[in-house]
């Protein structure tokens, strides 16, 4: 078997490089190794103010600690729904603002990073764009942290090389984000690879979190897959909350209503605690 190690083609990600764990903080969220397991939840897409709020006052009430929302959508359709932009990044304000959550958002354009820094308090990179290498190096010069998720046919080495890139200018605020990897199945939308959390952990220092929601495709599998990422070691949790799944511009079929985030939650205390971290 190769050695991942070998070369060192990720010095400053490796977890031999670094002997304490990363902890980003965000606002006075802290997420790594040993911290409590944080949970963003929101929802797919930024839609509308009231969705966005509505949304946002759900899931603050119900535990999360950070709130999620694109306001760029990488859309595989040309004909798809690719967010309400800076319409949305206002929006997402106001709901920080009200709730004192702190955001995540993708930039997916280099020349929007200075713009989403300005609402965003983690810049989300999507599967679509981890090698998109002038991307990584913008966000890679800002201080703002960055939620890389993994591309969809990308290698752990091939993701944590990605991470590096965004190291290597100076933003040591790299979280990754396992969002699943594309197989022969297609029950599910993607097929969520909970090995890399536990493999990651021995490779790296950075924190990891889990999207069970892009991971899954399918609302009725997240709550399990959100139980079985922090049992095997995620720092964190990415979760699709919607008020009305059904009319969803985007994602319908995999975002969790608000009542469904509650039964989740109750199933996810448990297990966090089963491991010494709670939920932040
Ligand atoms: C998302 O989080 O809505 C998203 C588009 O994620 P990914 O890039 O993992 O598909
Ligand atoms: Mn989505």
């Amino acid at each position: 078997m190769p050695d991942i190690n070998k070369g060192l083609a990720y010095q400053l990600a490796a977890r031999s490089a670094k002997p304490t764990p990363t902890i980003v903080t965000v606002g006075n969220v802290a997420i790594g190794e040993g911290c409590p397991v944080v949970v963003m939840a929101g929802p797919c897409s930024v839609e509308s103010r009231e969705q966005t709020l509505t949304t946002a006052r759900a899931v603050k009430a119900l535990g999360a600690t950070v709130l999620r929302g694109g306001a760029y959508k990488p859309s595989t359709s040309p004909y798809g729904f690719r967010g309400l932009g800076i319409e949305a990044l206002e929006i997402l304000a106001e709901a920080k603002a009200e709730t004192g959550l702190p955001i995540i958002t993708e930039v997916m354009d280099p020349r929007l990073v200075e713009t989403v820094c300005r609402h965003a308090d983690i810049l989300q990179i999507g599967t679509r764009n981890m090698q998109n290498y002038d991307l990584l190096r913008e966000v890679g010069r800002t201080q703002t942290a960055v939620c890389l998720k993994r591309g969809m046919s990308a290698s752990l080495l091939e993701w944590l090389q990605a991470a590096e890139y965004i190291l290597l200018e100076g933003n040591p605020n790299v979280i990754l984000c396992e969002r699943g990897i594309r197989t022969f199945e297609t029950y599910t939308r993607n097929t969520l690879d909970l090995a890399a959390v536990p493999a990651l952990k021995t490779l790296t220092h950075l924190p990891v979190i889990v999207d069970p929601s892009q991971g899954t495709g399918r609302s009725a599998l997240v709550a399990a897959l959100c139980r079985g990422a922090v049992a095997v070691g995620a720092d964190g949790l990415l979760i699709e909350v919607h008020p009305h799944p059904e009319s969803a511009l985007k994602d319908g079929p995999q975002q969790v209503t608000p009542d469904g985030f509650a039964a989740l939650m109750v199933e996810l205390h448990p297990v966090a605690d089963a491991l010494k971290r709670g939920i932040a």
